[in-house]
């Protein structure tokens, strides 16, 4: 400790939103550099390290073989597949001295694609797993709490090679084995949960998910075993109702009703139903919103749901894709479209079809039949039993809707429980996209040329290091599992002594030829420095070499319970050994 580039801090870091931000900067793991931009210290360097030496060992385990990619890459491979473009804002990108275009990978699928394209040919070089460690670059719009969400940031990536579904499905399964190994080892809760996946639709796709109250993804779970991203959940659209028997809509005054709230007092004191109140759900509420595409474009969006619901903006997010911004309407949109009466817009005013040329998604339970009261694009006016499927036609459903505790599962196993967690990983079958965009073709058993089929999986290795501190911290400072802590033990010379420090010495010496990593903590400070020092950096177990060494004992400390205990000082090598060991 004496000498250990390390400095412990007595204040919270301005910026620390999150206890593991502000516990690994305290602890001197890691410094900020720039927003969302991180250096490693000794400390934080040997945890990162240890994280990335179980995921070698696991992807080793399956097969994976490692290589490395350049951080700096070209625009072309990018500018095949799209994505120079449609990553947007958050892609660096630079120029080099000829006016060349570059890009700071943010990950690689291009250019794995284009490594095995170059060199292989034929379906007896398949299957093969990739992957590397490596810095990634994102411009993330919100950097947050600390190396949680960087700017750069440390990943594995893999990627798979298949000749066909079976084998991709195959790669999969090896690579889901892997993580969940991988995610047992780093010793923090997680769940895995059904992920977005994306434009390609249909494949398989999962995050693991730590467990964080502060987490920024919401996920939910079901009593019979369903789980799911929230942006992930699928509402099942119902049965469309017959409505052969239904009244035929009628256009009612409603003034002074621009929110559902006002709407449903109206209609129960001036249009009362006969068989029960009107309630939020029965009405129809549409959303607009003016979207923009990376090239520029934008384009309306209205989104229909019933009035109890609100537009949940990271499930249209993840509706919309990579890249496409939305903002709800303002009043230049408004001006834009006079036959929008805002507070009153209803579906007559809606859809392609329509004057306004509004594209109109709806939530997946405005099947046909269903009967609505909803804006009759007059002010002051709602247009009530409007009947989807008779009265309107959306253009298509939007899986948009917030998703509520006590939903009913998507698949019947009971009602949905909303849960907060971080992605750690996810797990992606690609499919065909990387390599026909880019032409990576083998010949089959057949002599036919075959599009190879892909599979992406990554780990946000620093991330990790991130969660497993704030599933681990207490109001003390850090406490790291075993099998990631810097040190094994820290040996604590806590008295002046000098019998004290050469115990101590010894005890460490000894403990490291039986290969512990020892942190001894020889330093002039006082005992009492020394001890909160202990529980900021978080190894797992600590020996104190203090008073007791008079009577033969010294103290043997558990970080993670905060408890301690006496042992003998001529058995403590064995003592330590065995509670490091387990
Ligand atoms: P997020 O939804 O959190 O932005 P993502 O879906 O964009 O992540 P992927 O492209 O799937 O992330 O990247 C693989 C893994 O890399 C993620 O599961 C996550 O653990 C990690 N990761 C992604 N972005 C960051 C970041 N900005 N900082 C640290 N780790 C990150
Ligand atoms: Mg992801």
């Amino acid at each position: 400790m004496s000498e250990l580039f390390v400095r412990t801090l007595r204040e919270d870091p301005a910026d620390a939103e999150v206890p593991s931000h502000r516990w690994l900067v305290r602890a001197g793991y890691i410094r900020r550099a720039a927003p969302g931009i991180y250096s490693w210290l000794p400390l934080g360097l040997k945890v990162l390290r240890k994280v990335e030496a179980i995921v070698r060992d696991e992807m080793a385990a399956i097969g994976a073989q490692e290589v490395s990619f350049p951080a700096l890459l070209p625009r072309e491979p990018y500018e095949a597949t799209g994505r120079w473009t449609e990553y947007g804002a958050g892609l660096f990108r630079l120029k080099d001295r000829k006016g060349g275009d570059y890009l700071l990978g943010p990950t690689h699928e291009e250019m794995f694609t284009l490594l095995v394209k170059d060199l292989y040919s034929s379906y007896k070089d398949l299957p093969l797993s990739l992957y590397q460690i490596q810095t990634k670059y994102r411009d993330e719009a919100r950097p947050r709490a600390g190396i949680l969400r960087g700017r750069e940031f440390i990943m594995k990536d893999s990627y798979s090679f298949d000749v066909d579904d079976a084998g991709l499905d195959a790669s999969y399964a090896a690579h889901r084995a892997a993580y969940i190994r991988i995610f047992d080892r780093l010793g923090f809760p997680y769940v895995i949960v059904k992920a977005m996946s994306g434009a390609m639709g249909g494949s398989a796709s999962e995050e693991f998910l730590a467990v964080a109250a502060n987490g920024e993804d919401t996920y939910v779970r079901s009593p019979g075993g369903y789980t799911a991203n929230v942006e992930a959940v699928e509402v099942p659209a119902p049965e469309p109702i017959p409505f052969d028997d239904a009244p035929a809509a009628h256009v009612e005054e409603t003034p002074g009703t621009p929110t559902i709230e006002t709407l449903v007092a109206v209609a129960n004191s001036a249009h009362p139903r006969p068989d029960r109140a009107w309630v939020a759900g029965d009405t129809l509420k549409n959303v607009l919103f003016r979207i923009t595409r990376q090239d520029g474009s934008t384009e309306a969006l209205a989104v229909g749901l019933p009035g109890d619901r609100e537009v949940d903006e990271k499930r249209l997010e993840a509706q919309l894709g990579e890249g496409v911004a939305f903002e709800p309407f303002g009043d230049d949109d408004f001006a834009a479209h006079p036959e929008l009466v805002k507070g009153y817009i209803g579906p007559g005013a809606l859809g392609l079809e329509s004057a306004s040329k509004v594209r109109y998604l709806v939530d997946p339970r405005v099947v046909s039949g269903t009967r609505w009261v909803t804006g009759a694009d007059q002010p002051g006016r709602h247009v009530f039993d409007l009947v989807c499927g008779r009265d309107f036609q959306p253009d298509g459903v939007i899986q948009a809707a917030d998703v509520r505790p006590g939903d009913p599962a998507p698949d019947g196993s009971g009602p949905l429980e909303l849960a907060r967690g971080i992605e750690m990983g996810h797990i992606f079958q690609l499919g065909r996209k990387y390599a026909e965009a880019l032409g990576l073709k083998v010949l089959d058993q057949n002599g036919k040329l075959v599009t190879v089929t892909m599979g992406s999986y990554g780990v946000g290795v620093s991330r990790a290091v991130a969660a497993v501190a704030e599933a681990t911290c207490d109001d003390r400072g850090l406490s790291w599992p075993r099998e990631i802590s810097p040190y094994d033990v820290l040996v604590l010379v806590a008295g002046k002594a000098p019998e004290m420090l050469s115990t101590a010495t010894e005890l460490a010496s000894f403990l490291s030829a039986a290969g512990l990593d020892v942190l001894l903590d020889d330093r002039k400070a006082s005992p009492g420095v020394k001890f909160a020092d202990a529980e900021i950096l978080g190894v797992p177990t600590a020996v104190v070499v203090g008073r007791g060494l008079a009577d033969g004992t010294l103290e043997l400390r558990d970080r993670a319970s905060n408890s301690s205990e006496e042992i003998a000082v001529d058995d403590a090598v064995e003592t330590v050994l065995a509670r490091v060991r387990g």
